[in-house]
């Protein structure tokens, strides 16, 4: 399984290592889904209301509303400042589809701006240029998405999104959303934990989201999600949205909504994983600090970069290199896993040929897209397993 030639005995070196958590509080979990079947509150039942508050806390904001999927919590927040046909959404091209997916589905047009190439989030500078392209309807300004309507888009909303776990450069992207009258939705979903000057991710914009898909750094047994804001209206609307628009009960219905409720069940085994949460942010900033000291030195890989004033929570720790593929050959030869996030740059799918985007249109992202790859990032990895991945990734390049 490991692949090892050289005959000692290692044990396989997990990408992302669920299992050594669940060992540590397995007990503090059934607990806690035990207390769901004696209680039967299925749905929204007390743990949901209990996570949230000590989620709120945890990111210092006012509201949190726990949902069914990251995806679902981005579609929300939207939803919610009633995103629609004819409206410009700016995003970062180099992140997960769902991103721009609620977008896409709310009939709104997503309109891609390149990244900074050392932290892979959305670039300022060009997010200026790319809402002064809207305005003016002018793609020579920056390169705008074809859309089938004749109308000139309207600039509403931003999402930026805290790739591998650091958070976007918020003060220059709240500033010009502020200038532009716009909404700004900070996709969170792999930034949980981390930190922008001071202040932690889920309270940087207006309205956040995040999931607690089992892989990402506060993750569940399932699927689940949840929606950070300090507005009272945005988080009522919110709530309403989450149980089928609902005004006083389910079956006063105010405005079209989702059934999109966190399941009790996932609330309960959240609980205990957010008790060790900050403790495991501290092991993720070990083991990323000895990858970086390790391979620090190495000009054949660009390390990842954190700005002064950050803290990433580590969601993937993403070398680039050019030569990434014989890399990644020679890692998986030694047992080490490794995965590309992302191979494709948004604004080239399949799904959104509709656009008319041009192969060359987003540069800094398509050769990200070309050229990261990440390493296996957990709370649980040890130093020896990290020094034997570090000299193979030196020996690989
Ligand atoms: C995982 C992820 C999502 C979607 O979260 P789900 O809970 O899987 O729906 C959205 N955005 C980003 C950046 C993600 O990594």
């Amino acid at each position: 399984m490991t692949g090892n030639q050289d005959g000692l005995n290692k044990k396989p070196i997990a990408f992302v290592d669920l299992a050594a958590q669940q060992e540590k509080i397995k007990t503090r979990i059934e607990s806690r889904i035990n207390g769901v079947l004696n209680h039967g509150h299925y749905i929204l039942g007390p743990e949901v209301a209990e996570l949230e508050k000590k989620l709120a806390e945890f990111v210092g904001i006012k509201h949190c509303i726990g949902v069914s999927s990251g995806t679902d919590a981005l579609l929300m927040a939207l939803m919610a400042k009633n995103i629609g046909p004819g409206d410009a959404v700016f995003t970062t091209p180099f992140t997960f589809i769902a991103t721009s997916e609620v977008v896409s589905l709310l009939g709104a047009t997503p309109v891609f701006v390149d990244i900074d190439p050392q932290t892979y989030n959305i670039d300022p500078q060009k997010l200026a240029l790319a809402i002064q392209a809207v305005q003016a309807n002018d793609p020579t300004i920056y390169p705008l998405p074809r859309t089938v309507n004749p109308e000139p888009l309207t600039p509403k909303a931003i999402i930026p999104v805290d790739l591998f776990g650091l958070p976007a450069d918020y003060d220059p992207i709240m500033h010009l959303a502020e200038q532009h009258d716009l909404f700004v939705l900070e996709d969170t979903a792999q930034g949980l934990g981390g930190i922008y000057k001071g202040r932690q991710a889920g309270s940087l914009a207006h309205m956040a989201a995040t999931s607690f898909f089992p892989a990402k750094p506060l993750g569940c047994y399932g699927d689940g999600g949840a929606i950070f804001t300090d507005d009272d209206a945005l988080a009522d609307v919110s709530r309403s949205i989450r149980v089928h628009g609902k005004g006083t009960d389910k079956y006063d219905n105010i405005r079209i909504g989702l059934n999109a409720r966190l399941h009790t069940l996932q609330a309960a085994i959240l609980l205990p994983k957010l008790e060790i949460f900050p403790q495991e942010i501290e092991e993720r900033q070990r083991v990323a600090s000895r990858y970086s000291k390790g391979l620090s030195g190495c000009d054949k890989l660009t390390a990842p970069y954190v700005p002064e004033g950050y803290q990433s929570v580590w969601a993937q720790y993403t070398l680039l290199s050019p030569e990434r593929a014989s890399v990644q050959e020679k890692l998986k030869k030694s047992g080490i896993p490794t995965a590309v996030y992302y191979g494709r740059p948004l604004h080239l799918q399949p799904a959104y040929s509709n656009l008319g985007y041009q192969q060359g249109a987003l540069p800094v992202s398509e050769r990200s897209a070309q050229q990261v790859f990440s390493l296996p990032m957990h709370p649980y990895l040890q130093d020896e397993e990290i020094d034997r991945i570090v000299s193979t990734v030196l020996q690989a390049v």
